[in-house]
């Protein structure tokens, strides 16, 4: 006897488009939660891209709970006391339909955790799954740590973030290996709202976000600094394997970029309101287990869906895709009374042809890449280095040729010429 159509476990952005998916097929759905409420035990680094809303919620951008829309994307190389930034601004960004926001998790996540529950969801926080109940080899519901607390449902969905203890103890994961994750660390600094808008050159509700690379010393890793509506997000996401191999800890490599002289001028004289820190699943591709058992699927970080390809770091609208499209799969299946992993597998099918799978098949390289020595040291040095040379003006002297600076900075750095290339052609395959 079941107690629910399905129960989703975890109210992340997954979670909670997964049960607002159900609930809209109107099935009876729990959707669990170990955190006193959505959002309250998670943190990212703050921009959320909306749209993978647009369908979902059509009109978002009227109800989700905003800091700031980004209207300026720049990536920053930093090498020494060094930056060279590549700067984009685009004014439409910052109105409707718009592009990304940055946005609070709390904020976030209880507003589309409240969306599943206006559409018919019970959302249950405060509430850890412990584990799954399986009979005959398939999954029937789960253990919760509340007394008498056993769920039972056809279908179970883990959207319980990374390190998904669900997915593992069904047998999903085949193997989990310390190189495939990060720890992202953060500070959230308060800076009243017209200081960030002179320091970052925007005005009104426009926001900025930094990506980093070079900036993690020994480890390999990269930043970013996102603009709040009255607060500046800095962190880091770095390997953890690195990290647990010794060397530098992540509180100081974040000093570190805080004093950096082209960050401390954007965060000087703040307020630290917050540190946090959390597990990232760098991967992808390479590390997603299996989606769909018989009885369960797994969706967003539970199954290593979150984007981490250099430039991109985009967790939330893929957790908000796969999410829903396991609701939509699970709602479809419990309608014909066949929740098997060969019904279920319609999930797999739905992500192959959206841009969850394609993004992340088409990127599989791109992580191991960017965590590359090239990546990591190589290109920062030469590319400020070339900067340097290109702009420091030496009279007498003449001019130098470009490729004098490229080759005289490629060799200072220990850049050879036949790895750069193959790295390059790498780079386009994997970006390509
Ligand atoms: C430092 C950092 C920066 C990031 N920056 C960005 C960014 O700017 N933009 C972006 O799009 N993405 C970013 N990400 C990635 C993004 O945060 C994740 O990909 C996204 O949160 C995944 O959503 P999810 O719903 O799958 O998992 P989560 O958000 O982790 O949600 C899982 C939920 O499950 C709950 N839970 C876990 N176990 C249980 C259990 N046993 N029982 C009940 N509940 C449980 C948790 O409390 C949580 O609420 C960043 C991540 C980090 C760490």
């Amino acid at each position: 006897m079941s107690d629910f159509d399905a129960i989703v476990v975890g109210a992340g952005p997954a979670g909670s488009a997964a049960a607002l998916e159900l609930a809209r097929a109107g099935r009876s759905v729990c959707l669990l939660e170990r955190g006193p409420t959505p959002g309250s035990k998670n943190m990212y680094g703050g921009v959320v891209y909306g749209r993978i809303l647009d369908t979902l919620v059509p009109g978002w951008w009227e109800q989700m709970p905003v800091q700031r829309w980004v209207t300026r994307r720049s990536t920053m190389l930093i090498h020494d006391d060094r930056a060279l930034t590549v700067d984009f601004r685009h004014p439409g960004w910052g109105a409707a339909p718009f592009n990304g926001a940055t946005t609070f998790r709390p904020d976030f996540d209880a507003w589309l955790a409240g969306l599943a529950v206006d559409a018919g969801a019970s959302l249950v926080c405060s509430t850890t799954a412990t584990g799954l109940i399986r009979e005959g080899g398939r999954v029937v519901g789960v253990r919760t740590d509340r007394p008498d607390g056993d769920l039972r449902a056809p279908v179970v969905i883990a959207c319980d973030g990374v390190n998904s203890f669900l997915a593992k103890e069904a047998g999903m994961y085949p193997h989990t290996d310390a190189a495939n994750f990060t720890v992202g660390v953060k500070e959230t600094i308060s800076l009243p709202r017209e200081v960030i808008d002179e320091r970052f050159g925007v005005r009104g509700e426009e926001g900025v976000d930094i990506e980093i690379l070079g900036c993690t010393g020994d480890v390999p890793g990269g930043g970013f600094v996102y603009t709040n509506a009255t607060s500046v997000a800095v962190g880091l996401v770095l390997s953890l394997p690195a990290l647990a191999a010794g060397g530098d800890r992540p509180e100081e490599l974040l000093r570190r970029l805080k004093a950096h002289p082209a960050i401390a001028p954007l965060v000087e004289g703040g307020e630290v309101l917050e540190y946090s820190a959390h597990v990232i699943p760098e991967a992808g591709y390479e590390m997603m287990p299996e989606l769909v058992g018989d009885g369960i699927l797994v969706a967003g970080d539970a199954a290593a869906m979150c984007l981490a390809a250099g430039i991109w770091l985009e967790g939330v609208n893929f957790a908000i895709g796969s999410g829903a499209a396991a609701g939509r799969a699970a709602a479809q299946c419990i309608a014909r009374n066949d929740t098997s992993a060969a019904a279920l597998a319609a999930y797999r099918r739905a992500l192959e042809s959206s841009f969850v799978l394609a993004d992340h098949r088409k990127l599989r390289a791109a992580p191991h890449l960017v965590m590359g020595d090239l990546a990591q040291r190589g290109l920062p040095a030469v590319a400020c280095g070339v900067m340097e040379d290109l702009f420091t003006v030496r009279n007498p002297e003449p001019k130098p040729g470009v490729r004098r600076i490229v080759r005289t900075q490629m060799r200072r750095h220990g850049v050879r010429a036949r790895d750069a290339v193959r790295e390059g052609l790498r780079a386009l395959r994997a970006f390509g």
